[in-house]
């Protein structure tokens, strides 16, 4: 039985039922085996709730129309379909929209939505807040409350959609086309929940969002790299920001324990990667510290013999930051530079800074309490 069903069986009770949402077909599978349903037919039974949680997105047993009555309600007295609980939404003079979620024990999250012309993107968070501590990330500035689960993982996207509207609707495209994982939180610290959560999403009986269409961000946590390629097959940001590791151990601390060289390395042999599926390489502009054209020149040498595209991120500031975003034109040199030398460098335009949703900005009341109780700090 998956790990994520005996949490909610041991929450379980008519007061506060297990939540179907957010259980892989293993769990779905235990869960209508609580219910008495006959092993013969439970491929099929999981089938059906697979389809009408992930596929329709519904929240209610009574749609599930091709479910006779009695079993709904047998379903219904046991179980519920819910989703994390939106405390806010802010929209952003962009079009960007930012929720911040809330769990049952009180924990909270940002999850981002990014339209753009061609695709719309949604930013998910792994973590409630964040144990890396890199120097300009305002997350960072958090520390790590806990993990997410699984199904919390894949909440904000059934939320995210339930606040779009887009479940679904034949012909026409897709509002959530793409998700990144740069949302709060280490992802490959927390890689079981997060590739539990992937595997529901990439389902093609369900949300299916392809592999393609999914790109991971790392600070670099080298070990768990490779299995990111081989099992997930998804693509893989590094976030590098620095091309020497005097620099790197200040803004990525990190880095101590990976330096860029085994990072790279890591990078070079990556499963799957290959000039139609590069590695992107996220370089946040800090002024004066990674943007002169001599870190440009150690850039592209770096990286060289990697199937990789460089990002650009302007830094956003956050009250407090240490730092200061350099300046267009710096930012423009050295995106040339890099151009030049053959590598796609595209400028990451900032998205909803008035509401605090781009890069690095995202951060949440929720804190660690002495004692291992978490809460809020308001
Ligand atoms: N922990 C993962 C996921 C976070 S992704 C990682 O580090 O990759 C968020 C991206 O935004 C990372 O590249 C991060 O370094 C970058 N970032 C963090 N703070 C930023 C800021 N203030 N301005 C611009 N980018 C920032």
């Amino acid at each position: 039985m998956s790990v994520m069903l005996e949490a909610a069986h041991s929450r379980s009770s008519m007061a506060n039922p297990a939540n179907l949402v957010g259980l892989d077909r293993e769990g779905l599978r235990a869960a209508l085996l609580a219910v008495n349903v006959p092993e013969r037919e439970l491929r099929m039974r999981t089938s059906q709730l697979w389809h009408w949680i992930y596929h329709r997105g519904v929240t209610d047993f009574a749609a599930m129309t091709d479910v006779s009555k009695s079993f709904r309600a047998a379903l219904g007295d046991r179980y519920v379909l819910s989703r994390g609980e939106a405390v806010s939404e802010r929209i952003s003079s962009d079009g960007t929209r930012k929720w911040l979620i809330r769990f049952p024990d009180g924990n909270e999250v940002e999850t981002v939505y990014i339209p753009e012309e061609d695709r719309g993107t949604l930013c998910i968070s792994s973590q409630v807040g964040c144990t890396l501590n890199c120097r300009f990330c305002h997350t960072g500035t958090q520390g790590l409350v806990r993990n997410l689960t699984a199904a919390e993982i894949v909440f904000q996207l059934l939320f995210a959609r339930d606040s779009l509207e887009e479940w679904p609707s034949p012909g026409e495209p897709r509002r959530i086309s793409n998700i990144v994982l740069m949302g709060m939180g280490e992802p490959l610290y927390n890689y079981d929940n997060v590739a539990r959560a992937l595997n529901i999403v990439m389902d093609a009986e369900g949300i299916s969002i392809s592999r393609r269409r999914i790109t991971l961000s790392t600070a670099g946590v080298v070990p768990m790299m490779p299995r990111v390629g081989a099992e997930l097959g998804v693509n893989l940001a590094v976030s590098l920001h620095a091309v020497d590791d005097a620099v790197r151990d200040v803004l990525v601390p990190l880095n101590r324990k990976y330096p860029i060289a085994e990072l790279l390395e890591a990078c070079r042999t990556y499963p799957g990667a290959s000039n139609a599926r590069r590695i992107t390489f996220e370089y946040v502009m800090l002024k004066g510290i990674n943007d002169s054209l001599d870190d440009a020149k150690s850039l592209v040498r770096l990286i060289s013999g990697i199937p990789a595209k460089i990002n650009l991120i302007p830094f956003n500031p956050w009250p407090g930051a240490p730092y200061e975003c350099s300046d267009p034109e710096t930012i423009v040199r050295f995106g040339e530079f890099v151009n030049r030398a053959g590598y796609a460098s595209p400028v990451r335009a900032p998205r909803g800074r008035d509401v605090m949703a781009a890069c690095g900005q995202l951060k949440s009341m929720s804190v660690r309490q002495p004692g291992g109780r978490r809460g809020r700090d308001t």
